[in-house]
């Protein structure tokens, strides 16, 4: 097979998101940039830093979303943060819920770009789904974000406030201790993580700390295309679970429908797997493989998949293919996903089949973002009233 997709040109996605004009924005800011800003609008110095854990606390801890709520703070540094400042979540353009508890929300950010967050709630955990970028540059050809035009890298702040938003509306302010309904993370939104790298880590530090939003790194998992110079800094500076997007066992078919693997080839990206840092037996690397029909999903490419990952810590995830509008490939049939798993599974690989969750609310990949963009308002208003009815 011939790979027929081109790369587009990575130099999009490192475009920085535009500084917003305004009022300073504090949610995505660090305990240091949250002392400095204390500093330029009039707090001693010698304070900022006990000031900055103070509004740390507030912000990621408490989930304030006004500054008269923080009593622990000085009335006249309440006052001049009201006048210089906001606590700065991204705006909710739509949040939509399904009949079996999934919950999507598209963001608006401040240049009026949208992204997707989706939470998934089952049994033990809760678990939320968030981008990195707006849109994606891979072009992987099942993929519906691959599909739309505009890409930029999120910032810190618009990763950091699609958890803000998601615990506003499960209402977990703070936190509990116990069991949350958002207890996990997945990096697998819209985007590709390790193209966004510096603000990926930088928010998912804020998320880790354990004063603040408090996800522990064993309950985030950062799911990549195989972009393989950058997951051991992952493993080393995050310390996050990996889930790596495999789809195919042999260079030809990965080249058509993951074309990065053009440019890192499945055995590069092995050998990235077998030495990531942290992967053990009790922290194996999550192998995604999205089963479409008659290109992925024979005996033999699962009896590939299991030769593939021999001696690596490893599970795998078996997708089946959520179709799209115009997309070119099908879902295999439950028999021939199941005879898949069997395969793996026998061989000593945990292979569970993902069930799809969220479907009247779009909630695949980039499915929502799109139809927000093609529809009309009065369009998409009937489209909710049929799916709330
Ligand atoms: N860029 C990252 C993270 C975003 S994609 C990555 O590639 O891993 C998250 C996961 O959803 C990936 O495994 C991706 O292959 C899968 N996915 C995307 N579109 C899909 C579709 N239409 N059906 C099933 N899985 C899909």
């Amino acid at each position: 097979m011939t790979a027929s997709v081109p790369l587009r040109p990575e130099v999009v996605a490192t475009e920085r998101a535009p500084k917003p004009a305004g009022p300073n924005r504090l949610v995505g800011l660090d305990r240091a940039e949250l002392a400095e800003l204390l500093v330029t609008i009039g707090e001693d110095p010698k304070r900022a830093r006990m000031r900055a854990n103070q509004l740390w606390h507030w912000i990621y801890h408490r989930g304030a979303q006004s500054f008269d709520t923080m009593s622990s703070l000085a009335k006249d540094l309440r006052a001049r943060l009201e006048e210089t400042s906001i606590i700065g979540r991204p705006d909710v353009s739509r949040a939509l819920k399904s009949f079996d508890g999934t919950r999507k929300w598209l963001l608006k950010m401040t240049d009026g770009e949208e992204v997707e967050s989706v939470h998934i709630p089952e049994e033990d955990r809760g678990t939320l789904c968030v981008s990195s970028q707006v849109g994606c540059t891979l072009t992987c050809r099942f993929c519906h974000t691959g599909t739309m035009k505009l890409v930029r890298n999120l910032s810190a702040a618009e990763i950091v406030g699609q958890l803000m938003v998601a615990r506003d509306t499960l209402g977990e302010w703070p936190s509990p201790p116990g069991e949350r309904q958002l207890s996990n993370i997945v990096m697998m939104g819209m985007g590709e993580p390790l193209y966004n790298f510096e603000n990926v880590a930088k928010a998912l530090r804020i998320v880790m700390d354990n004063e603040g939003i408090s996800i522990s790194r064993r309950r985030i998992t950062l799911s990549t295309a195989g972009v393989v110079p950058m997951m051991a800094r992952c493993g080393e500076e995050l310390g996050v679970n990996l889930a790596v997007s495999l789809h195919a066992v042999t260079d030809d078919i990965r080249d058509v429908i993951v074309p990065i693997n053009k440019k890192y080839p499945i055995a590069e990206l092995m050998a990235a797997c077998r030495s990531y840092p942290g992967a053990t037996n009790a922290r194996r690397i999550t192998f995604e493989y999205v089963m479409l029909k008659g290109v992925n999903d024979s005996p033999a490419d699962a009896r590939g998949l299991v030769r593939l990952i021999r001696g690596i810590p490893a599970k795998v995830n078996l997708i089946p293919f959520n179709a799209w509008p115009g997309a070119p490939y099908e879902c295999p049939t439950d028999q021939a996903i199941q005879a898949f798993s069997d395969i793996v599974f026998n061989a000593g690989y945990s292979s569970p089949v993902r069930t799809p969750r969220g479907r009247d609310i779009m909630a695949a990949c980039g499915q929502l973002k799109s139809d927000s963009v093609r529809k009309t308002r009065a369009e998409r208003l009937a489209a909710e009233a049929a799916a709330r009815a």
